[in-house]
C-alpha cells in the first residue's frame, strides 16, 4: 500500500543519517538553545531529538506530520531562493512517520499543557499530555515497513559513525548552543556554548583547539588551523552556508589552500571552519534532497572572499 509514497518519503528519508539532520535543522530553526540526539541501533532503532526551542502550538500540532501543510515557503515565485529557515518543505516529518514511527511530544512556553502526536503510516492520533517547553521528537523502527530499503542500510556502526559527524559538524557551526549526542545510552559528544575554537576542542580535542587561528571578515566567520601545526586531513574542512553545514564545493577547499599561500606544502590540507553569509537570494539550497549541495550565485567571488580572509588571518598571527 502507497507505494509511491514510500518512494517519495524515501528521498527525504533513506537512512538514519537523514532523519537526525531533519530534527536537528527543526531543532535549529525552532530557536533551540539546547539540542540533545539520542540514537540506538545504528538509528534504525531509534532516532531521538530533544530540543528547548518554540514548540508547536497544540492547535496546529496534527499538521506536523502532514505532507507539505506546514512549508515555510510562502507560495510565490523565488520563495525557495529567499528561505532563511533550514527546513522548508514540510516533508521530513512526514516522511519519518511513513519509513518508521513518530513519536512528537512539545509545548510552546507560553502554553500550559503539551501535546503528543503518534505517527505512523497515515495513522495520526493527537493527545494532550505535559511536557518541558520545546520538542522531543523520536522516530522508531525506521523502515520496519519497507523491507527493500532496510536490506541496503549500511552497518549500524557506519551509520552511527557518520552521525556522529554531523552532530560534529553541527557543533563545529553552531558553537553557541548546547549539544550531546548519545548513542546506545553513550554519550558520544558533548558541548556548552563556546566559540569556534570551543567547538574545535569538543569535536577534535582540545590538541586542535590549540592549533586554530580565528578567521573574522566580512561574511566569513571561523577558525583555521596555524599552517605549521597542520596535518593532510581534507575531512577536516567544514563550510557552513546561511548556518547550514554544506559539502563543500572543491572551490571552497581550494581557496582555503591558497589563503596560506606558501606557508603550507603541497599535498596538506587545513582544517578549517568557515561560517559564510551570503545573501539568501544568492543560495539555492534546494539541489539536493539533503539540501547538503547548496548552489552559489556567485561561487568564485565568494572563494575570493574565504580565501582572502583566511590569508588576512594568517598575517595577523605571524608566526
Ligand atoms: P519543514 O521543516 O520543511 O517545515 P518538517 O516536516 O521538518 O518541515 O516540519 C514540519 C513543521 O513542524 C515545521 O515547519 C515546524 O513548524 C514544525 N516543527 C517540526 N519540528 C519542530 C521542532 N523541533 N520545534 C518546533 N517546531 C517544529
Ligand atoms: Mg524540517
Amino acid at each position: 500500500p502507497h507505494i509511491s509514497r514510500l518512494i517519495a518519503a524515501g528521498e527525504v528519508v533513506s537512512r538514519p543519517l537523514d532523519v537526525v539532520r531533519e530534527l536537528v535543522e527543526n531543532a535549529l530553526d525552532a530557536g533551540a538553545t539546547r539540542i540533545e540526539v539520542e540514537v540506538e541501533g545504528g538509528g534504525l532503532g531509534l532516532v531521538r531529538v530533544r530540543d528547548n526551542g518554540a514548540g508547536i502550538a497544540a492547535d496546529s500540532v496534527s499538521l506536523a506530520p502532514v505532507r507539505h501543510a506546514t512549508s515555510k515557503l510562502e507560495p510565490e515565485a523565488g520563495a525557495v531562493e529567499r528561505v532563511t529557515t533550514l527546513g522548508f518543505r514540510g516533508e521530513a516529518l512526514w516522511a519519518a512517520a511513513q519509513a518508521g514511527e513518530l513519536h512528537l511530544v512539545t509545548r510552546p512556553a507560553a502554553q500550559v499543557g503539551a501535546a503528543e502526536v503518534l505517527a505512523a503510516g497515515d495513522d495520526v492520533t493527537v493527545r494532550r499530555t505535559s511536557a518541558p517547553a520545546g520538542t522531543t521528537v523520536t522516530v522508531r523502527n525506521l523502515f520496519a515497513r519497507l523491507p527493500a530499503r532496510l536490506r541496503t542500510q549500511a552497518p549500524a556502526a557506519a551509520e552511527v559513525r557518520e552521525i556522529t559527524a554531523l552532530v560534529g559538524r553541527y557543533v563545529l557551526h553552531h558553537p553557541g548552543l548546547h549539544w550531546r549526542l548519545t548513542v546506545d545510552g553513550e554519550p558520544r559528544l558533548t558541548h556548552a556554548p563556546a566559540d569556534h575554537r570551543g567547538a574545535v576542542a569538543s569535536v577534535y580535542g582540545p590538541l586542535s583547539a590549540n592549533r586554530v587561528l580565528r578567521v573574522e571578515a566580512e561574511g566569513v566567520s571561523g577558525v583555521v588551523s596555524r599552517p605549521e601545526l597542520t596535518r593532510a586531513r581534507r575531512d577536516r574542512m567544514h563550510f557552513s552556508v546561511n548556518g547550514r553545514p554544506i559539502l563543500a564545493p572543491p572551490e571552497l577547499e581550494k581557496a582555503v589552500i591558497e589563503g596560506f599561500a606558501e606557508l603550507l606544502p603541497s599535498g596538506v590540507a587545513p582544517l578549517c571552519v568557515l561560517d559564510l553569509t551570503v545573501a539568501p537570494e544568492d543560495h539555492n539550497p534546494n539541489v539536493h534532497p539533503a539540501k547538503q549541495v547548496v548552489a552559489l550565485a556567485d561561487l568564485p567571488a565568494v572563494a575570493a572572499r574565504v580565501r582572502e580572509a583566511v590569508a588576512e588571518a594568517l598575517m595577523a598571527h605571524p608566526l
